[in-house]
């Protein structure tokens, strides 16, 4: 038999925990970080609590934007492609972690992912309307590929084979943001919350008993929609060729470039990928729009877990095997 003690202990926290869910919200911020619009959007029950996982959030993702930007000359990755060519440059853990795992998404990816795209992409110029010159082009193109990055595992070095090699981690560095956010929400104990940085997004738990609703940009439309994609407990990331881009007569270049031209990648406007991990759908939605409609669609069917939707030059979705109508 409960004591009347015990019982008044259990009506009180009873109550204590109905207040403080009464009391529970949403609680949202959004930054520029990363050449982009970062955001975090979580539900708590204390305001306090909340506003500290936040600014923990952004403040992870400028720890990460120091670490990896190739625009600020002293981030890491500036003294990796500084210096890599010459001498073999010891790195972080969690950059070299990152590398690696970009470059084995270059396997996966059959190429179209490929860090040392750099050695072209180093010559656009999306914001001043500037294209490499066919000389720059050629010179880049004989040193764009992985094999030219060279890892040591032992005491985590970077090395490039050739003068001219470049990396850049625009594909895959917002992801691993993400990924790194939602690990500290969770050590904080929040249980739902969604963080986006530009195109990539994690969410953790459900909305509020619903899944949450992810929109896919209308390509050619700023503020449209061509659909709300389900999420729960997963990543998903869209690279579209809407994010930095110009036009000349009537050509897009984009930021997204074919290592085996060192052109914009033209045959489709966006790719989303869905799957457990921002890091593996961030470079996924990368290389497949690299790869178009069709080995894109060819990679993401052959690989567990993930799913995509492809909008393709005429503005027509295809979808991945796993999210067919009717599949
Ligand atoms: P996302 O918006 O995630 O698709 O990434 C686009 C960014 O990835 C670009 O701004 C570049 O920094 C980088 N990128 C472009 N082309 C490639 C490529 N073929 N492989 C790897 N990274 C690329
Ligand atoms: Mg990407």
């Amino acid at each position: 038999m409960k004591s009347l003690k015990q019982i008044a202990y259990s009506v009180f926290t009873g109550l204590l925990l109905v207040t403080s869910v009464a009391n529970a919200e949403w609680f949202d911020r959004t930054e520029a970080i990363m050449g982009t619009q970062v955001s975090v959007q979580l539900w708590h029950d204390n305001k306090a609590i909340a506003e500290m996982c936040m600014d923990q959030v952004i403040s992870e993702m400028h720890r990460i934007d120091h670490l990896m930007s190739t625009y600020k000359s002293h981030s890491e990755l500036s003294m990796v492609n500084a210096n890599a060519a010459g001498e073999a440059v010891a790195v972080s853990d969690e950059l070299f972690e990152l590398i690696q795992l970009a470059l084995e998404l270059g396997v996966v990816t059959q190429g179209a992912f490929d860090i040392t795209y750099a050695s072209v992409g180093k010559h656009y110029d999306f914001r001043k309307g500037q294209i490499p010159s066919e000389t720059q082009k050629q010179a880049a193109l004989s040193v764009i590929s992985i094999k030219n990055v060279v890892l040591n595992e032992k005491d985590t070095t970077v090395r490039f084979t050739r003068e001219g090699v470049r990396i850049d981690l625009g594909g895959i560095a917002k992801g691993h943001a993400v990924e790194s956010a939602v690990r500290l929400l969770r050590a904080n104990g929040v249980e739902s919350a969604i963080v986006t940085a530009g195109g990539d997004s994690r969410v953790l738990g459900d909305h509020r008993g619903r899944p949450w609703a992810v929109g896919i940009r209308d390509p050619r439309q700023k503020d449209g929609l061509v659909a709300r994609m389900p999420v729960q407990e997963e990543a998903i990331s869209t690279s579209g060729d809407y994010e930095r881009y110009f036009e000349a007569d009537g050509v897009r270049y984009h930021h997204i470039i074919e290592p085996t031209s060192g052109d914009s990648a033209r045959s489709v406007r966006s790719v989303t990928v869905i799957g457990p991990d921002a890091i593996k759908t961030d470079a996924l939605s990368t290389g497949v729009f690299v790869l178009g409609k069709e080995r894109g669609l060819e990679l993401i069917d052959s690989l567990d877990d993930f799913e995509a939707i492809v909008i393709d030059q005429y503005g027509e979705m295809h979808f991945s095997r796993g999210l067919e109508p009717g599949a």
